[in-house]
């Protein structure tokens, strides 16, 4: 599992694009806010690579 399911998945998909291991110089912020759409208010979280959102999750109905 791990990489070769990555590499797998990558060849499958055809993936051509390399990429950079050096994460160091990669700026990665997390943020978080309470959802008030509805009485769940889920506390949602989102994650950021160099200002772009990567993925959000918390949200109870796929709404983020
Ligand atoms: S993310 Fe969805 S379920 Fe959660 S509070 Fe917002 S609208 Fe409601």
């Amino acid at each position: 599992m791990g990489a070769i399911g990555i590499a797998v998945l990558a060849k499958k998909n055809q993936l051509g694009k390399i990429y950079d291991l050096n994460i160091k110089n990669i700026n990665y912020e997390t943020k978080g806010f309470e959802c008030d759409k509805c009485s769940n208010n889920c506390e949602i979280l989102r994650i950021y690579r160099d200002k772009e959102l990567l993925d959000s999750w918390g949200s109870k109905c796929g709404r983020y």
